[in-house]
């Protein structure tokens, strides 16, 4: 569903990204890991165009990732970020039907009952007329993640969804994505978290300086790694 063909990005005369080649299938669970600065966030912004790249071809939903589908695959493709990025002046409630409302059009009515469906999924429906400073790191990002499913995407994007999280609430975010990848969603997770590639990756990809260096199923990467790079990056975090 998500296909990199031969990308490369600069940023000014710094390679971030060198000839990415990697397809994702239609519900597979990718987790992307690597050391900081070799290019994982530019390879995941790349895919809903937060990023732009310099050469190669890159499509999402069979269709070019270009100006004349960027908008519909935004739609398609939605995201979470490390610091959540909820509106902070927006209770949690308008915070997800604001999307649903102004690029779906949806009535207000309709927009604050899928909302709370959502909500109630990720088990915050008691939290909805609250603003996120009043919510935990891991309440918020729950709520950032009903936030995205309320537009009702075929893929998601999580960029260390945890990573600024204290260690009692990263359980609560991993238990949802969980959920999301058992009910087949396709998933691309920069994340560290060892335990949830384990257990939810089908693939988890090991990027090194801008290049995926090696990409296996789980038990493989960590536990028999083929590539030097690979092996010292996973001594190190372990
Ligand atoms: P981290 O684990 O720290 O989040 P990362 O693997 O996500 O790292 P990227 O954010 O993709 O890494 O950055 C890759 C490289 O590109 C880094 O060396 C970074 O300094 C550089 N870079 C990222 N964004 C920009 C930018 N807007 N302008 C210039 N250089 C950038
Ligand atoms: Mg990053």
């Amino acid at each position: 569903v998500i296909s990199f063909h031969n990308i490369n990005k600069w940023y000014g005369d710094f390679q971030a990204l060198k000839n990415i080649n990697l397809d994702i299938p239609r519900g597979e669970r990718l987790v992307i890991c690597g050391p900081s600065g070799s290019g994982k966030s530019t390879l995941i912004r790349c895919i809903n165009g937060l990023e732009q790249f310099n050469e190669g071809q890159l499509s999402v939903a069979g269709h070019p990732l270009d100006a004349q589908h960027l908008k519909r695959i935004r739609g398609d493709v939605g995201m979470v970020f490390q610091h959540f990025n909820l509106f902070p002046h927006m209770t949690v409630r308008e915070n997800l039907t604001l999307a649903p409302r102004r690029r779906r059009k949806m009535s207000k009515q309709d927009a604050d009952q899928l909302a709370m469906e959502y909500l109630a999924r990720v088990d915050i429906a008691h939290q909805a007329d609250k603003y996120p400073s009043q919510l935990s790191g891991g309440q918020q990002q729950r709520v950032a993640i009903a936030r995205s499913l309320c537009m009702k995407p075929d893929i998601l994007l999580f960029d260390e969804p945890t990573s600024a999280l204290d260690p009692e609430m990263i359980r609560e975010v991993l238990d949802v994505m969980t959920e999301l990848a058992e009910e087949g969603m396709t998933m691309i997770c920069v994340t560290h978290e060892m335990g949830f590639a384990r257990k939810v990756a089908d693939r988890v990809v090991f990027m090194d300086e801008g290049e995926i260096v090696e990409i296996a199923p789980p038990a493989q990467l960590f536990d028999t790694p083929q590539h030097p790079r690979t092996q010292l990056f996973l001594e190190q975090i372990l």
